[in-house]
C-alpha cells in the first residue's frame, strides 16, 4: 500500500464526514462513550469496526495476536481496568477469528523466539481442552475448534478480573465470545453461557467484592 495514499484517503474520508456533518469532528473532540470493549486479534485481515457496522466513538478497542487476555500483560490489563471502571462500558468482546496464525502458531512444533511464551498460553488452552481436540480427527475443524475455545477461555480470563467481578456484581457488565468467519465474513455468537461460568469461576477466583 502507498503511504501517500494514505494521506490521500484521509483528507476523503474527513471531506466525506464533513459534507454529511459540519460539526462532525467537533462533536467527536468532545469524548468518548463507548459502550462495547473490543477484544480482537491484531490479524490485518480482520477490521474491528468495519465489520461490525461501528462509527468512530462506538467501540474501545484493544487487539494483539491472537486476541489474548492475559493476567500478567499490562497493557491489556490497563484497557480492561479503563473500559470497566472509567468509561463503563456495558459489554466486553472476545473476538477470534478461523485461520488465526497465532493459533495455527500454537498448534505447531516450533520455536519462534519471543512468541513462545505468548503462543504457550494458547497451548495452555488445548492442553486444557485436548480430549475434545485430539478426538477430531480433520486437522482444519480442529484447527476452528482451537480457535472457538480459546475465544471461550480468554473470555473466562476476563470474568478472573476484580474489575469484571465487581462491574457485573454491580451493573450486569456481560462478557461475550465471538469469531469472525473470514471464509463468509460472518460474525458468529459463541452464545457463552456467562453467569454459568462466573459461578464455576468464582469457587476458585473469587476476588471478594
Ligand atoms: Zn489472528
Amino acid at each position: 500500500m502507498d503511504l501517500k495514499k494514505i494521506f490521500e484517503n484521509n483528507k476523503n474520508w474527513v471531506a466525506e464526514r464533513l459534507a454529511t456533518d459540519p460539526d462532525y469532528f467537533k462533536k467527536l473532540s468532545n469524548g468518548q462513550n463507548p459502550e462495547v470493549l473490543y477484544i480482537g486479534c491484531s490479524d490485518s485481515r480482520v477490521s474491528a469496526e468495519e465489520l461490525m457496522g461501528a462509527c468512530p466513538g462506538d467501540i474501545f478497542v484493544h487487539r494483539n495476536i491472537a486476541n489474548m487476555v492475559i493476567s500478567i500483560d499490562l497493557n491489556m490489563m490497563s484497557v480492561v481496568n479503563y473500559a470497566v471502571n472509567s468509561l463503563k462500558v456495558k459489554h466486553i468482546v472476545v473476538c477470534g477469528h478461523y485461520l488465526c496464525g497465532g493459533v495455527k502458531a500454537a498448534m505447531e512444533a516450533k520455536d519462534l523466539g519471543i512468541l513462545n511464551p505468548w503462543l504457550r498460553n494458547i497451548r495452555d488452552v488445548y492442553r486444557i481442552h485436548k480430549h475434545e481436540l485430539n478426538a477430531i480427527t480433520d486437522e482444519t475443524l480442529r484447527y476452528n475448534r482451537l480457535v472457538e475455545l480459546n475465544v471461550e477461555e480468554q473470555s473466562y480470563n476476563l470474568l478472573k478480573t476484580a474489575a469484571v467481578q465487581k462491574a457485573h456484581l454491580e451493573r450486569d457488565l456481560r462478557v461475550h465470545g465471538w469469531v469472525f468467519n473470514m471464509h463468509n465474513g460472518e460474525l458468529i455468537d459463541l452464545k457463552i453461557d456467562m453467569d454459568k461460568k462466573l459461578k464455576e469461576i468464582m469457587e476458585i477466583y473469587d476476588l471478594g467484592n
